[in-house]
């Protein structure tokens, strides 16, 4: 049967992209409808219990400042925050929650029940509808056809999903739930390049039969972060402890002598794993000559005795797993309640999509989340909400948006998997940000808000906070520039125990603030009243203090924006382009690039050849 109503937007699956996805296309305005296996596990995260870290809440932040659920479902939540790379530069700070798995689910999907222009229905989809090479819609298990121009497709690791312990394994999406095979099979009759991934998980313990009187604790941060800019510490639920745990030479002993009945080194899987979550096996096999591994043990709830111990992902038989536990100091006893399991699954190879997430071959059909090759709840959902508002612009008849590179991490994601592809799960790291310094995850509001806001995404109060913050900025900035303290003044002696110099001129606070030995909170009370608002101030500081860098960096983006419009022609022989070395010739050749910018970003792209490349299409008029 046809479904009598007509949707604009049909998202499928109730993973971290399904959800921004539908979120995404509801907020602006379409009839959206997500289809997944069960409204129980929307939001579910089936590995670790949480959010952000290095690299990651960058994306967090980023989809929080369009107006995204995952910032916000983490503030609800959280049971430790923790900012990582604290003394560090503000390119690498990172926010990190420990969840609670339940309170996070209950967070989006109450999230999802309020919005809007979205309706949901349970039921595993089977089918798409393709139409005169367009997509139409999706038919689920029982036959129920649903119909929309635009479909979103997040299926994580589902497609085609076999889940191995030791050499045993059997047909799962992930634990406790099944694959989907029928859309699997349909999706490879398609022109897609589909290849195989695999992750894995460890397992739980149940916490009362762990010692902890000789485990390392770890508390979150005080005072405490917030994930959202919209977030605050009244939301957070009560706060909990972490520990700290190390595997031994006798675990490692263990693990070695199990190797024989892994389904990855006996070969029974085939899909690469991810290389910066590797497994305990993996890590005992890399780096062989390392006697000890540190383990986090994280609560999984606050109504919950399961623990996660985050270090020892394993898909080893399952004897070896309680041998391997028992062996780490803490675990002495330890129950297992979920044995750990690795997955293989489909992914289809990014390069066939265009930068809004939109399948080349089928057009209206967007791919988002781990279906893409990424691993992550962040880097799914920063796919989710990218492929949702695109399909979003695409019912209005609107050119697509992304972010570039320079705009946005989530910029760098897409333009990395879209160009390079991936052969192996890719996860997002500051790292992979040319432009790191300007891509903070402080200022994703101010770099993507009044955008989001363009598009339809950001609603009122958000909106008004943000401008609000803005203002606060620009006039506290304004005012620190022109008040200046002067020498032999109460001013100046009551900075002098910090300074490392005295005072010999008059300065502006906004030059005071540049040197490293002071802070926002030393000079902004010396004239006048500081910022009440504590992410403004922030800003303020950071803004001054390295103003000199991110000058230099915005330089070199203007310049190289040059490039984006320097077109390269689709049938472009880079066998001909005299100078260029073989690698390049064919590296250029497999990614074909559209613009002389994306070309140079292409690693071993050197900047040579992109002066070559020029050259070339001066020559060629
Ligand atoms: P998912 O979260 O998998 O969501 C997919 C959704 O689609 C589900 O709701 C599912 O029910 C639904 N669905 C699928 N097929 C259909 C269908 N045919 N019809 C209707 N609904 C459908 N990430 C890390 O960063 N580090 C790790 O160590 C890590 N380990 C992992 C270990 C395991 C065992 C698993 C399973 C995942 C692991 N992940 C890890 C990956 C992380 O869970 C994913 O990156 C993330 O959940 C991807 O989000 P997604 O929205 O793409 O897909």
């Amino acid at each position: 049967m046809d479904y009598p109503q007509q949707f604009d937007v049909i998202v499928i699956g109730g993973g971290h992209a399904g959800t921004e996805a539908c979120l995404a296309a509801a907020r602006m305005g379409c009839r959206t409808l997500l289809l997944t296996h069960s409204v129980d596990t929307l939001g579910q995260m089936s590995c670790n219990p949480a959010i952000g870290g290095i690299g990651k809440s960058h994306l967090v932040k980023e989809v929080d400042a369009l107006g995204g659920a995952m910032a916000r479902a983490t503030d609800r939540a959280g049971i430790q925050f923790r900012v990582l790379n604290a003394r560090k530069g503000p390119a690498v700070r990172a926010t990190r929650a420990q969840a609670d798995r339940v309170l996070y689910r209950n967070a989006i999907r109450e999230m999802l029940e309020q919005q809007p222009n979205l309706s949901i229905f349970q039921q595993a989809v089977d089918d798409l509808l393709i139409e005169n090479g367009r997509v139409a819609g999706a038919v689920t298990q029982m036959g129920l056809r649903f119909r929309a121009p635009t479909v979103v497709l997040t299926t994580g690791t589902f497609l085609g999903g076999k889940i191995h312990i030791g050499l045993e394994n059997s047909a799962g999406g992930r634990a406790g739930d099944a694959p989907a095979i029928k859309l699997a099979e349909r999706l490879r009759e398609l022109p897609f390049r589909v290849e195989r991934l695999k992750t894995g998980t460890p397992p739980r313990i149940d916490a009362r039969s762990v010692d902890f009187s000789n485990l390392e604790e770890q508390w979150g941060d005080t005072p405490l972060p917030v994930m959202s800019f919209l977030g605050s510490v009244e939301e957070h639920p009560e706060q909990r402890c972490c520990w700290i745990t190390y595997t031994n030479e006798r675990t490692h002993e263990i693990i070695r002598g199990g190797l024989d009945r892994s389904p990855m080194y006996s070969g029974v899987i085939e899909g690469v794993g991810p290389r910066y979550c590797p497994s305990v096996e993996d890590k005992i096999h890399r780096f062989a000559d390392k006697s000890s591994h540190q383990v986090f043990i994280e609560p999984e709830g606050l109504n919950s005795t399961e623990l996660y111990p985050n270090g020892i992902s394993t898909s080893l038989p399952f004897d070896v797993q309680y041998e391997l536990v028992r062996s780490i100091a803490g675990f002495e006893n330890a129950h297992i309640t979920r044995p750990g399991y690795a997955i293989e699954y489909d992914f289809f190879d990014p390069r066939d999509l265009t930068y809004s997430l939109e399948t080349k071959a089928v057009p209206g059909l967007y791919f988002a989340g781990q279906i893409n090759g990424t691993t992550g709840y962040e880097e799914a959902a920063a796919q989710g909400l990218l492929a949702g508002l695109n399909a979003a612009l695409a019912v209005r008849g609107e050119e697509a948006w992304c972010p570039r590179r320079d705009e946005a991490y989530i910029g760098v994601l897409v333009d990395d998997l879209i160009t390079m592809g991936t052969l192996e799960p890719y996860r997002m790291f500051t790292s992979r940000a040319e432009y790191r310094l300007l891509l903070r995850e402080d200022n994703a509001d101010l770099r993507l808000t009044e955008q989001g806001r363009k598009l339809g995404l950001v609603d009122d109060t958000r909106w008004a906070r943000f401008e609000a913050k803005r203002e606060d900025i620009a006039s506290e900035s304004a005012r620190l520039a022109s008040t200046f303290v002067h020498p032999q003044t109460a001013e100046a002696s009551q900075l002098e125990v910090k300074l490392t110099k005295p005072l010999t001129r008059e300065y502006s606070l906004a030059d005071l603030l540049k040197r490293p030995e002071l802070e926002y909170a030393d000079i902004a009370g010396l004239k006048g009243e500081p910022l009440a608002d504590s992410q403004a101030a922030e800003q303020v500081q950071i803004q001054a203090k390295y103003a000199g860098y991110i000058d230099r960096q915005q330089d070199e983006i203007d310049r190289l924006r040059r490039y984006e419009h320097t077109l390269l022609p689709a049938d472009l022989d880079y066998n001909g382009v005299d100078g260029l070395s073989n690698e390049v010739k064919q590296k250029l050749g497999d990614a074909r690039p559209e613009t002389l910018a994306r070309a140079s970003r292409i690693p071993g792209v050197t900047p040579a050849a992109v002066s070559l490349l020029l050259i070339y299409l001066k020559k060629r008029g």
